[in-house]
């Protein structure tokens, strides 16, 4: 968007990317707007993502906004083109989208760590979720194109990737030969030998297949961290949510990789009060932190999108669902910081970030304040004595120096 809003000489535009996952999300875009337009009210607001392709009327009613642009058109250079050739508001019909153009990206700024879009929009249709209607049907980005922008950043310097899609585990069926994710990544493991490490974003537990379960027991450069996209612990509620999995499939998933990779750490999104759900229902989506082993949740208090089916049905009051959220989030909190005092006086490679933090292949924040960002060090885990809000961890270069090099 950057490169199209330059070429089009838009430089001073302000470019909103919206987010329409709750309404909260909706709201905050709005008041980025204002308060973007006070700030500079001589730089043009652009508007995109999924809450302005959803809906493009509600942002150009915005005295601020000085054009709306869909989730097709923000990628495409002649949507941006001289904004007095263009109508104000451009948003296609996003589930007539079939193709997924796949976009080159240099890299990221100041940041060794690179997401790379394999997948798109979603043909499910759990009932809380308004995601589909902001991103069209599911289709995939050609592997060949996934392995030329692998290649690409791994030359420019690029230490990680981490592959992201709205429902990754969707890739493929549109695509000649009907690759699945898990030959995805065995192919881009194999092709890219150079590239040293690889993760995925959240993916959905009931459609790991075969091939994902082989890298995950055979290959070292795939990380040992998934994110599974469990949303609740209760059958009942699952099937009201309209997910493609029970309980016992997400506790099956977990002991399974498990066992095949024995250093895995999952995370998992979880929501808290959808409609409908009892103390005990709720209890249940609290066990899955123990029964599964989670570390990094990710938690949303349930929030009603207009058009879902969710919304039609009987809700839990706001209170209950932010109490919950909260108790979610701090059975996570607990669970993240055993993992992390257990991992004290291990060993493991670090990849350095930026501002003295690196992360260990289980995503663990570890302080490494005087190595440079983009390098990959050994490092013996210890507690972070002057942590304050920082990592409960710092590493120990294992690298001989001067000092511990044997004379
Ligand atoms: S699979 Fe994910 S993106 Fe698709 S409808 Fe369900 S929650 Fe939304």
């Amino acid at each position: 968007m950057r490169r199209h809003a330059r070429a089009a000489g838009l430089d001073d535009a302000l470019i909103v990317n919206t987010c329409a996952v709750t309404s909260e999300a909706q709201r905050q875009a709005e008041q980025a707007i204002r308060r973007a337009h006070r700030d500079a009210p001589e730089r043009p607001i652009i508007v995109t993502g999924c809450a302005a392709q959803i809906a493009p009327q509600r942002f150009a009613a915005m005295p601020q906004v000085a054009r709306v642009l869909g989730n097709e058109e923000k990628l495409t250079a002649e949507a941006w083109g001289a904004s007095a050739e263009h109508a104000r508001i451009e948003v296609n019909d996003i589930m007539q989208a079939t193709k997924l153009a796949p976009q080159l990206i240099d890299g990221f700024d100041q940041q060794t760590r690179a997401f790379i879009q394999v997948q798109q929009g979603c043909d499910h249709r759990c009932t809380f979720c308004i995601i589909p209607f902001g991103r069209g049907n599911a289709r995939s980005v050609p592997m060949g194109d996934v392995i030329n922008q692998v290649r690409h950043l791994v030359k420019g310097g690029t230490k990680e990737v981490v592959l992201t899609g709205v429902d990754i585990t969707s890739y493929g069926p549109d695509l000649p030969g009907k690759p699945s994710l898990g030959q995805l990544v065995r192919r881009l493991l194999a092709a890219v030998p150079e590239l040293p490490r690889l993760r995925l974003s959240s993916i959905d537990s009931i459609e790991i297949d075969e091939h994902l379960l082989h890298v995950l027991a055979n290959e070292p450069r795939f990380m040992p961290h998934l994110h599974l996209s469990l949303q609740a612990g209760s059958d009942l509620i699952l099937k009201r949510m309209k997910r493609r999995h029970l309980r016992a499939d997400a506790l099956r998933v977990c002991q399974h990789i498990r066992a095949l990779r024995p250093d895995v750490v999952f995370g998992a999104d979880l929501i808290a009060g959808f409609p409908t759900e009892t103390e005990e229902q709720f209890q249940d989506s609290l066990a899955l932190v123990e029964d599964c082993g989670l570390i990094y949740l990710h938690v949303f208090p349930y929030s009603e999108r207009k058009g879902t089916p969710a919304a039609r049905m009987p809700q839990v009051a706001k209170a209950v669902r932010k109490e919950r959220a909260a108790r979610l989030r701090a059975a996570g909190d607990a669970a993240l910081d055993a993992y992390t005092q257990s991992q004290v006086g291990s060993e493991c490679q670090v990849l350095v970030e930026k501002g003295g933090l690196a992360r260990s292949p289980q995503f663990l924040a570890v302080s490494l304040p005087d190595a440079p960002a983009g390098r990959l060090v050994d490092v013996r885990l210890e507690a972070n004595p002057n942590n304050g809000k920082g990592p409960a961890l710092r590493g120990r270069s294992l690298a001989p120096t001067p000092s511990n090099i044997p004379s």
